[in-house]
């Protein structure tokens, strides 16, 4: 098993994650396998139960945890989200590259149990640049989207606990720059 094959790849809310993991993920010759996380939150419209979260009760996530079922969990802006041991451990057992999107305290959970995974930070080029896009995607309430401006500022300050920090000035730029990342790594646990 090799832990550079764990891709974490985190950054503050409304940073644009999802756009730019897009063109990695899809990317063929990258051959990456995401891992579906467990949350509590509600689903947003666009989402699909399965696809981008397994969408549990409180107590089915409770359940989870009492079970031994994740890797790691943590509370986030009133909702808990956690990656399931069933997720991952299969793929990494068979030398694939599993990449998983998690907050902060995610991060550090899975570094103490696999301190040379490969973690990405993508920063936004400011935070007013952020506070712009989270309020124009319309997917949070003005509460909610001040309590994660507050969590982005905590975890902006927190990037020096990643390998790589990419700056998310335009999605497809931040994206080639994160493929460029992920095919050396390959190259390496390849050697
Ligand atoms: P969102 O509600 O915007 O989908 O996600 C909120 C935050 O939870 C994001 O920072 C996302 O990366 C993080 N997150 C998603 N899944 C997990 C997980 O399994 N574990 C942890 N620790 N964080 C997660």
């Amino acid at each position: 098993m090799n832990e550079q094959n764990i891709l974490i790849f985190s950054g503050p809310s409304g940073v644009g994650k999802n756009t730019v993991s897009k063109y990695f993920l899809n990317d063929s010759e990258l051959n990456i396998y995401p891992s579906i996380s467990a949350t509590t939150r509600k689903k947003r419209k666009e989402e699909t139960n399965g696809k981008e979260y397994y969408f549990l009760t409180v107590e089915e996530f409770q359940t989870k945890i009492n079970n031994n079922e994740f890797v790691e969990w943590a509370k986030y802006v009133d909702n808990y989200y956690g990656t399931l041991k069933s997720e991952i451990i299969d793929k990494i057992n068979n030398n694939r590259m599993v990449y998983l999107e998690i907050e902060i305290i995610g991060v550090k959970n899975i570094l103490k149990i696999f301190p040379n995974a490969t973690t990405i930070f993508l920063s936004p080029p400011s935070i007013e640049e952020l506070e712009k896009r989270l309020i124009s995607r319309k997917t949070e309430t003005k509460d909610i989207i001040k309590k994660r401006i507050s969590k982005a500022k905590e975890e902006i300050s927190q990037k020096d606990l990643f390998k790589y920090v990419v700056i998310n000035d335009e999605p497809e730029r931040a994206a080639e720059e994160i493929k460029n990342i992920i095919k050396r790594v390959k190259t390496n646990s390849e050697m």
